[in-house]
C-alpha cells in the first residue's frame, strides 16, 4: 500500500515537473519575463563591458543575457530601461552586524533588548540593500535575532539582502566576544561564551540547532571590548580545531575574528574559512593562509571613519589608534602576496549603507585595481559564502541580483557609493535613475 502510494506520488510529481518545464520554455501566459535593457553590462570575471544587453529575468533568476537586438519585447513582458547605465551583479558584504547600530557609550549598549535589535535589523537590512548590497553575512548577533531577520526577509515580510547569519559569537570567558563591562555580582556573560573542547562543541551544535548558517568565533582580543588585547590569542589551537571539525561536519563554514599574528596563524591552521580583520598579519600568517586558501576579510574603512567621526571611550580609543597604525600596511602586504580577499566592512561600527566605501580604500589606499576590488565584493565573497552557483556574477540560473550606476565603476569605484538601481531576486527595490 505504502509503496503504491509512493509510486503514484512520484509519477504525479514527474508530471508536474514536465508541465512546468513546458510552461517555462513556451513563455505562455502566467510566466512574466522582465527585460532589463542595460546600456552597458560589466563582466565581473574579465572586466569587459558589453553594450546594449538585455538581461531576461524570470521569477527570481536570470534566464539569459543577450544583445538587446536579439530579444524583442513580447506581449506581457515587463521592461526596465537602464539605457546609459552600467549594470553589474549586486554587491556582497561578508562582515556586517545588521541588528546593531553605532553607539560608543558601551554602558548604553547594556540597555539593549532583542526587540530593539530586531527593529534595528529591519531598518538596517533595507538600508544595506538600497546601497546595492544584495547579499551579506551577519557575523554576530545576540538572541538569534539575526536568524529571525533572515527568515523575515526570505518570507517577504521586510526588504533586505540575502543573509547568512551566525547567531551569537563563540568566545572565551573575558574575551572580545564576552560582556566585560560589569563586576562579577551581575553575572553578565555573552551568549556565545564557551571554554574547553566539550563546551565549544556544544555551543557550535546549539547555534546550528537555532538556525545559524555559519559559525563566528573570536580567535584574539578586539578593539571594541573592555579589558582585552587585540594582539593576544584567546581560543587555543585545540579549541578552534574542535570548532572547525564540528562546524564543517555539519555543513557550516567558520569565520574567525583575529587581529593578533598568533591568533591568525592558529585559526588558519585549525582550518577556519575566513580571518576577519587580520590587522597584525605577518609573513607566517600570510604563508599559512595562502597554503590553505583561507580568505582574509579586511575591514578598513572603519578606521578612516573612526578617525574622522568616532568618539570612543578611552579603553576603546587607544586600541583603535594602535590597530589603525599598522593594519593597512599589513593588509597591503597580504594582498600583494596573493592572499584571497573577500570584502567586509563591520558595518554597525559605523552607519549602515556606507559599505561601498570599503572599495575606495582597497583601490586608493591598498593598491588593488578596481576590477580586483570589485571581485572581492562579488566573485570572491560568493565563493567564501558557498554561493557561487547563486550570485557573484550575472549568469543564467543565478539570482537576479542586479545593480546599476551612472558610470563604469572601473573608472572610479566611488560611483558605487551612489547606486541608482537595485533588483534582488527579480524584485526592484530601487530605481532612482
Ligand atoms: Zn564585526
Amino acid at each position: 500500500m505504502k509503496i503504491l502510494l509512493k509510486r503514484i506520488s512520484v509519477s504525479l510529481m514527474l508530471a508536474a515537473c514536465i508541465a512546468l518545464t513546458k510552461t517555462v520554455s513556451a513563455q505562455s501566459p502566467g510566466v512574466t519575463r522582465t527585460l532589463v535593457r542595460a546600456g552597458h553590462v560589466l563582466d565581473m570575471k574579465s572586466g569587459k563591458i558589453a553594450d546594449a544587453q538585455t538581461i531576461v529575468v524570470v521569477g527570481d533568476s536570470i534566464q539569459s543575457i543577450q544583445p538587446s537586438a536579439s530579444v524583442p519585447t513580447q506581449p506581457g513582458d515587463k521592461v526596465i530601461d537602464l539605457g546609459g547605465m552600467t549594470v553589474l551583479p549586486g554587491l556582497i558584504d561578508v562582515h556586517t552586524h545588521l541588528t546593531m547600530n553605532p553607539d560608543f557609550d558601551p554602558y548604553k549598549e547594556l540597555t539593549s533588548t532583542s526587540a530593539k535589535e530586531a527593529i534595528n535589523g529591519v531598518v538596517n537590512a533595507r538600508t544595506t540593500l538600497l546601497a546595492g548590497f544584495t547579499s551579506v553575512r551577519n557575523v554576530g548577533a545576540s538572541g538569534f535575532v539575526d536568524v529571525d531577520l533572515r527568515d523575515a526577509i526570505n518570507n517577504g515580510q521586510v526588504p533586505g539582502p540575502h543573509m547568512q547569519v551566525s547567531g551569537p559569537l563563540l568566545g572565551i570567558t573575558g574575551g572580545h566576544c564576552d560582556e566585560n563591562l560589569l563586576p562579577i555580582q551581575y553575572h553578565l556573560q555573552g551568549d556565545g561564551v564557551a571554554d574547553g573542547i566539550a563546551a565549544v562543541q556544544h555551543k557550535v551544535r546549539q547555534n546550528i540547532k537555532y538556525g545559524a548558517d555559519l559559525i563566528k568565533i573570536c580567535a584574539t582580543g578586539g578593539v571594541l571590548s573592555k579589558g582585552d588585547d587585540p594582539q593576544a590569542s584567546q581560543y587555543t589551537l585545540e579549541e578552534m580545531q574542535a570548532i572547525v571539525a564540528d562546524a564543517h561536519r555539519l555543513g557550516r563554514k567558520v569565520a574567525a575574528h583575529a587581529h593578533g599574528a598568533q591568533g591568525i596563524l592558529w585559526a588558519t591552521e585549525a582550518g577556519v574559512d575566513s580571518i576577519e580583520h587580520g590587522s597584525y598579519i605577518n609573513d607566517e600568517g600570510i604563508a599559512a593562509m595562502k597554503k590553505r586558501g583561507t580568505y582574509l576579510v579586511p575591514t578598513l574603512y572603519l578606521e578612516d571613519w573612526m578617525l574622522e567621526k568616532g568618539n570612543l571611550p578611552p579603553f576603546y580609543g587607544q586600541k583603535m589608534k594602535d590597530v589603525s597604525a599598522v593594519a593597512k600596511a599589513n593588509i597591503k602586504r597580504a594582498v600583494q602576496a596573493g592572499v584571497k580577499i573577500a570584502l567586509g566592512t563591520d558595518a554597525a561600527v559605523y552607519p549602515h549603507g556606507l559599505n561601498a566605501h570599503e572599495l575606495d580604500v582597497y583601490v586608493n589606499q591598498i593598491g588593488m585595481t578596481p576590477l580586483v576590488a570589485l571581485q572581492t565584493a562579488t566573485i570572491n565573497a560568493a565563493d567564501l559564502m558557498g554561493w557561487t552557483a547563486k550570485t557573484g556574477t550575472l549568469e543564467p540560473g543565478k539570482w537576479a541580483d542586479i545593480i546599476a550606476v551612472d558610470k563604469n565603476p572601473l573608472d572610479d569605484v566611488r560611483v558605487l557609493q551612489d547606486v541608482k538601481f537595485v533588483m534582488k531576486g527579480g524584485v526592484v527595490y530601487k530605481n532612482d535613475r
